[in-house]
This record gives structure tokens, sequence and C-alpha cells, in this order.
């Protein structure tokens, strides 16, 4: 065949040209020049077609990526191999190279091209949101009847932390923009109303305590008359503490554990186990703390009953054995506590 471009009559034809001329002017491969990204300057976030993606991707993958979506291969190219390059970054700007190798009609062709990606940087509303505060819930974590211990409160923190990274995951929203700490409490501000329950029951989980939540009107659309309400959410833990002893349905008990579900009690008289649920909790009172404690020993024994010696005015007195006492032994160190001039032998 005669080629009307070049005269070649021995060279494989495409259409009505030989395959060189037809290559001297075919492109591979089509991008543009210039490429525009918009992302978020605090979380990597990135806005196509109007929305923003969830992804927090280095800047370097964004640009990769960019470059990928632009890219458009024509339908005659096989086995095409393309390679993309970040040259370097000029301000905002990155000047990329991509490279491509393929074969079009059986030949092997290689191309570059220069392509600049220009990267926006803005602020996403979920980090807008962020900057200015914005918070759909405050836990308010609080004691009952008593003022929240140190350690409590630094637990407290930590769950709090642990939780919203673990939320973070699925809630763009999950962060605490404040915290105030009054003499009562801390006052956790949270994002999402989401996150602000899962905070408050990993709270409960911990401590025990009864949650309560209070929506307050906040403002209202004129045009459409709903209100946008944000919930304060109390979790009051409770006033006893495990080791402190309390009165439950006339029993006086020795908290031993205090769950999610359910407080866990021995009764003073009988060493029987109470299993309390929060919802009777209160009813409960406290009587004596873990630290009125007292130490003694025993001075003297008869089948029925054993003597201790008052720690504090050293007067004899004496106790009925229980079950759990019997094996006790003249001169063992035991404690004891006092309630309504009562004495009780701990075990
Ligand atoms: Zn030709
Ligand atoms: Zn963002």
């Amino acid at each position: 065949m005669f080629c009307p471009e070049c005269g070649s009559t021995d060279k494989k034809m495409v259409g009505d040209v030989c395959i060189d001329c037809f290559l001297k002017d075919y492109t591979m491969l089509t991008i543009p020049e210039k490429i525009e990204v918009t992302i978020c300057s605090h979380c990597n976030s990135k806005l196509e077609e109007g929305k923003w993606s969830e992804s927090n991707l280095p800047e370097e993958e964004i640009i990769y990526r960019a470059l990928e979506r632009n890219i458009t291969i024509d339908d005659l190219v096989e086995n095409e191999l393309i390679d993309l390059e970040i040259d370097q970054m000029k301000g905002t700007i990155a000047e990329c190279y991509v490279e491509a190798t393929g074969e079009v009609y059986g030949k092997e062709i290689s191309e570059s091209h220069d392509v600049d990606v220009r990267i926006l940087k803005t602020v996403c509303p979920t980090c807008s949101k962020l900057q200015a505060g914005y918070y759909e819930s405050v836990i308010q974590f609080r004691a009952d009847e008593r003022e929240l211990h140190k350690w409590e409160c630094e637990k407290a923190d930590e769950i709090v932390e642990r939780t919203l990274i673990k939320q973070s995951k699925s809630d763009k929203l999950a962060y605490c923009p404040q915290i105030a700490k009054l003499k009562e409490g801390y006052d956790y501000y949270i994002g999402s109303l989401k996150s602000g329950r899962k905070v408050a029951n990993a709270l409960k989980d911990e401590f025990g305590g009864h949650i309560k939540e209070s929506p307050r009107l906040i403002s209202e659309d004129k045009s459409t008359g709903k209100g946008l309400y944000r919930i304060w959410i109390s979790v009051r833990i409770p006033k006893f503490e495990e080791g402190d002893f309390i009165k439950y349905e006339n029993n006086i008990l020795q908290v031993k554990d205090i769950g999610k579900n359910r407080v866990v009690a021995i009764n003073l008289e009988n060493d029987k186990k109470h299993t309390i649920p929060w919802k009777d909790t209160e009813e409960i009172e406290v009587v004596k703390k873990e630290e009125d404690i007292e130490t003694t020993s025993i001075i003297s024994k008869s089948p029925t009953t054993i003597q201790i010696l008052d720690p504090v005015d050293y007067s004899v007195i004496d106790l009925e054995i229980k079950e759990s006492t019997k094996n006790a032994q003249i001169g063992d160190e035991v404690k004891i506590i006092k309630i309504n001039n009562y004495v009780y032998l701990l075990n």
C-alpha cells in the first residue's frame, strides 16, 4: 500500500495513512495541564462534586489521586503503563510529570505530560464547627451527695478521650472542644449528641450510677418553626463507693462491687450477698465509709461468742460468732466497724 503522506509502500496502514504517519499526531493519553483540588487545611478532607469526602489522606496521595482521576486513555492503547511523579512543590502547586508507555496497533510508544496540580486550601464544614466550638451535648459528670475524688475525675477524662477516639472512626463530630472543671464536677462539651451518649454510657459502665437527659432549646428557626436543641446529659455516680457501709431495706451491708447494672453488697449480720439493681439504689443510705474501719484483737473466745477490746476506750465487747468468724483464734487481729452503737466484726 502507498502512504499519501510519506510515500512509503512497505508499512502497515492505519486507515488512509501508514502507522508512522498515524502516530505522529496521536496521543495515548489526555490530561488537563492544570488540575485544581480543594482540601480542608485541618483534616485533609477533599471536596469533590460539591461533597466533602471522609478520607483523611496525606497531601501527596491526594495529588496522585487527582492525577489518576483526570487521565483518559485512548481505546486503541493496550498494555499501558503509567508512571506519576511529583517533581516539586511550588507553594500550593505541585509540578507533576506523567509518563505513559503502551502499544498501539502492535507498536510500542511512549509519551509524557507536565501537569500542575493546584491545591486550594479551605476549611471543611466539620472543622469549621470544631473551630467555632460547636457542640450538641454537654455531659455533666457528678457524684451523688458528695464531691468527686481526683482519681474519679482523672479516670473520667481517660474514658471520655478513649470513647471519642473510638467514635471518631464513624462520627466526624466526635470531639470535645471544652471541659469545664467546676467544684461540683466536670462538664464535657461533645460535638455530636450521638457521641455524647456513647461517652455517658461509657462513664456509667465504669462508675455505675444514673443517666438523665434534658434538652434545652437554644434557638428557633423562624421560617420552619423547628427548634435547635442542645442536650444536657447528667451522669450521676453513686454517693457510696466499694468498701463503704450502707443501709438498704433495713439491712446493714458492705458494698463489694459496683457494676454497670447492679451493686453487690454483703450483709454484715449473716454474710448473705445482696444484688441491688440500679433502679433501686435511690433508697440506699450511706452509714459509714471504708476509712471508718477499726482494727483490734480477740482477747477471749467461747463456743458462741468472742470478746474484743474497743480500740478507742478499751472496754470489752462481746460479739456473736458467725459462720465466717468461727475459726478465729485468741490473739488474732480483726477488723470491726461501729454502726449505730453496734459493733460488727468484718471478715
Ligand atoms: Zn506515511
Ligand atoms: Zn476538615
